[in-house]
């Protein structure tokens, strides 16, 4: 810190003194702001925890990147230190399957990234929502404007809801937007597409190097069976499950990874719930098709008996697939182990509860499909996974990070712990424990589907590109921060594994 000192009587030379000091501060603060460019972050003595070991070793982080993972990383005088002695750090999380910024939803991308963040977060991967006044390439557009507000890297999956010769010219173009998959619904009458129209889309995906997400349940009987419902008076929030069973989820399954089979399309399932469906995608898999697999936090520990509560309090659980039973829960955690399912999205959705979910009270028609829970996921998931014995450490970050980065067309840059990668790391304090609850989430939602679960572990800190976003629960990260991800097409990295 530098004082000048002015001396009496010299008021005529006061303007030029006044000029040296402005220069002096000015040149203090730029030395200074060189200075924190050049400081690199240092984690010590933590637990890294990549998706194939653990080991005890410091990382640094400079100017965005780990720049190195030792024994021991010697520290320089400006270096920001984070000591995590008994902690384990974890690549940041990759969700790949999130709802910001759709109309009618509490979370736009600067609450929806927050609450994202603060649950260890670092990237997300949101749906688009098409406007059927405009192209596809225009939607994007009209998203990537959107997301500029986000605090963390952000990418888009495109959601395309009709074919024809435009629509699938545009997929060709995605790539060079840095989309490099799209979104096809087998259900709900406004985005549901055929199946000569799968095979269109799902074709062009394929040669423009693009991954077809799909939602896979039988949109067409399924609306047959809610009309049977509602005409026998069958309303509560029960019904909305008993009128979308496994079966149906299953069918679309086991039609929709036929078809990738016949256009040799990488296929990723969303949000796999049951047995069932399971059973398909396993034996599509074994034929050897390209599929990937999804499930959900809320699949892996809500079941149907919350569908089955006083209708005030079971319209908050309405989703699809619906909440099946404790014995699907059981068989997703047996294909988390058995690398049939490959990643966990939350697909969040923040709709409220005052005109929204409560709108199914008397007509579960009428609740808008979907569950918030951005910022649970590793959470719940360090909890029911590895504290309860279900899955390993590297499981955890291999399904969570890993996988959705290579599969999505991030890795190496994200979803890792090596050397070159972005800096995104979440410190995580396996001795403290979480409650859940509404009155501390980040999410805008007026109720949290996981309200009062104590869960064992607790997120000290997040980092995104060697910045610290999230510090003991406070998000101290800034809206605009994130930057939009330009993904590679699929199968264009270099996987050099491991880490
Ligand atoms: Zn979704």
């Amino acid at each position: 810190m530098a004082v000048i000192t002015l001396r009496n009587s010299q008021k005529p030379k006061i303007l030029s003194w006044v000029l040296i000091y402005w220069r002096i501060l000015l040149f203090i603060t730029l030395t200074n702001k060189r200075r924190r460019d050049k400081m690199a972050t240092i984690i010590q003595k933590g637990t890294l925890v990549t998706a194939s070991e653990t080991l005890r070793a410091d990382l640094k982080i400079d100017n965005g990147k780990i720049s190195m993972i030792s024994d021991q990383i010697k520290e320089e005088n400006e270096d920001i230190i984070i000591d995590a002695t008994n902690k384990y750090v974890f690549p940041g999380l990759i969700d790949p399957h999130t709802h910001l910024g759709i109309e009618g939803t509490l979370d736009d991308f600067e609450s929806g990234t927050k609450a994202a963040a603060s649950g260890g977060v670092t990237t997300v991967i949101n749906f688009t929502d098409p406007n059927n006044s405009q192209t596809f390439l225009e939607d994007l557009a009209e998203w990537r404007e959107k997301a500029k507000s986000s605090i963390i890297d952000y990418g888009f999956h495109s959601i395309i809801n009709k074919c024809n010769s435009a629509v699938l010219e545009e997929i060709y173009k995605l790539p060079d937007e840095g989309v490099t998959s799209i979104k096809l619904f087998m259900a709900y009458k406004e985005n549901m597409v055929n199946d000569e129209e799968l095979y269109l889309l799902m074709k062009a995906a394929k040669q423009a190097g693009v991954v077809t997400n799909i939602h896979a349940e039988n949109g067409r009987v399924i609306d047959q069976l809610i009309d049977e419902a509602l005409n026998n008076n069958n309303t509560d929030p029960i019904n909305h499950a008993c009128t979308r069973p496994p079966g149906l989820e299953a069918e679309a399954v086991a039609r929709a990874l036929r078809i990738a089979e016949v256009t040799e399309a990488p296929t990723y399932i969303v949000h796999i719930s049951s047995e069932e469906a399971m059973e398909e995608f396993i034996r599509a898999k074994e034929r050897g098709v390209q599929a990937f697999g999804e499930t959900c936090p809320q699949y892996l520990v809500l079941n149907e008996n919350y569908l089955k509560k006083d209708a005030k309090e079971a319209v908050k659980y309405i989703c699809s697939p619906p909440l099946r039973t404790l014995k699907d829960q059981k068989i997703l955690w047996n294909n988390i182990n058995s690398e049939m399912i490959s990643t966990i999205g939350s697909d969040h959705a923040s709709h409220p509860y005052l005109n929204g979910k409560e709108n199914g009270i008397d007509n579960f028609t009428k609740a808008p499909n979907g569950l918030p829970g951005i910022e649970s996921t590793l959470l719940l998931l360090y909890h029911y996974g590895v504290y309860e014995g279900r899955i390993t450490l590297p499981k955890l970050v291999e399904i969570t990070s890993r996988n959705p980065a290579s599969i999505f067309g991030l890795h190496p840059r994200k979803g890792c712990l090596k050397v070159g990668s972005d800096g995104d790391v979440v410190i995580f304090d396996p001795s403290k424990s979480t409650v859940i609850s509404k009155e501390t989430q980040k999410q805008g939602t007026e109720y949290n589907i996981y309200e009062g679960m104590e869960l064992q572990g607790s997120i000290d800190y997040v980092l995104s590109r060697g910045e610290i976003i999230v510090k003991e629960n406070e998000v101290v990260g800034t809206s605009g921060r994130g930057k939009y991800l330009f993904r590679n097409k699929f199968n264009e990295f270099s996987d050099e594994g491991g880490q």
